[in-house]
């Protein structure tokens, strides 16, 4: 497997799809790369069909993100005494386990970080932040990101899989990973079996990323299938991009097709004001419009929470759309998903 990660490769490959680029264009992305790497892996960029699609503004650097300066490097504070873990919850933690993902993703909330060999976790970084867990009896909940866990050797995540589970307080332990939707071969069926293993007491759950209905392909939908059959649920999270998915049309289709291969549509996010990523960031009501457009009008399985994670560390802050009107009188008006008025009073 090769990763695209050079200009001339990239021409190379979009020339074949009948896709050129020019001069400009060229020079822009080789600007951009040389303060944000990229990689894009064959299988993801197959899915391109023309210029600025919402597969192609997810992959392809874009001069925006050298040129606007508004965001900040870390904004959600993440970096902080002991390397590799985030324990900004009582009972959960974030630990960081892998610097390398399937793609980089122009909008990641980690880029400062992401693809830079220097501060790839380390295997005494690991050791030293579980034992931190092991300390804190109060976490109950390991949450595997990175990077992509799922870049790491099966080995390498078997270990670190095998090390957690002799924290005898965890009661769970959950994978982010944007594999199964952006580089969906790399769910092996020794990745499988290994997984399989593990995959109960603590319980075991994976959250992918999808962002698009596109990218719900019969690759991706069979890498879900096969990490369902090893045992592990499977939710997502996606975040609301411009140019990508901010409409509640393509959340619908998306997060229907979701529940159609056995993936629960979990959290959607207003992006985090990263530096390099605001080109992205749309307005906050677009996020209360998805959630309108589908709740009541399909699945409620499929009406993930809309949150904001809020700058500074505050956590997760759910945004919901107002339904209720509170009377004086104690009694309550409420509107449906039609917007029809309706009374909760007992008479
Ligand atoms: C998102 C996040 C979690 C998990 O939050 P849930 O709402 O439980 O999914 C935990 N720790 C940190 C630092 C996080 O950013
Ligand atoms: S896979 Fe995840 S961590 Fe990696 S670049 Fe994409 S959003 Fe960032």
């Amino acid at each position: 497997m090769t990763f695209i990660t050079e200009i001339k490769t990239l021409k190379r490959e979009l020339e074949i799809k009948n896709i050129f680029l020019s001069d400009d264009e060229i020079k822009e992305i080789e600007e951009v790369t040389k303060k944000y790497p990229m990689r894009i892996n064959p299988y993801y960029l197959s899915l391109i069909q023309e210029k600025g699609d919402p597969i192609w503004n997810q992959c392809i650097p874009r001069i925006e993100e050298i040129e606007i300066s508004s965001g900040e490097e870390d904004p959600l504070n993440e970096e902080n005494e002991i390397p590799f873990l985030t324990h900004r919850y009582p009972d959960r933690c974030l630990l960081l386990v892998s610097n390398s993902c399937g793609m980089y993703c122009r909008f990641c909330t980690r880029k400062r970080k992401v693809g830079e060999a220097k501060r790839n976790p380390t295997r005494d970084g690991i050791k030293k932040a579980l034992e931190y867990i092991e300390n804190h009896k109060e976490i109950r909940d390991v949450i595997l990101s990175g990077g992509d866990p799922l870049l790491l050797s099966v080995e390498t995540l078997e270990r670190i899989l095998v090390d957690l589970r002799k924290i005898k307080h965890l009661e769970m332990i959950r994978i982010g990973t944007r594999v199964p939707c952006a580089m969906p071969e790399r769910v092996t069926d020794k990745l499988c079996e290994m997984l399989k293993k593990y995959n109960k007491n603590p319980m075991l759950y994976i959250n992918t990323h999808f962002e698009h209905p596109r990218e719900i392909t019969p690759e991706s939908k069979k890498a879900c299938e096969k990490l369902i059959d090893s045992g592990i649920p499977l939710g997502n999270q996606s975040v609301i991009l411009k140019g990508v998915n901010n409409s509640p049309e393509i959340f619908k289709e998306l997060n229907q097709k979701l529940l159609s291969i056995g993936v629960r549509p979990y959290y959607i996010y207003q992006p985090d004001l990263v530096k390099g990523t605001t080109h992205f960031i749309g307005p906050v009501k677009d996020g209360i419009k998805i959630i309108k457009g589908l709740r009541g009008h399909t699945s409620g399985m499929a009406v993930p929470h809309f949150v904001i994670d809020a700058p500074g560390g505050g956590g997760k802050i759910p945004l919901i759309p107002n339904y209720t009107k509170f009377e004086k009188n104690g009694n309550i008006k409420i509107k449906n998903y039609q917007d029809k008025n309706f009374e909760y009073s007992l008479k």
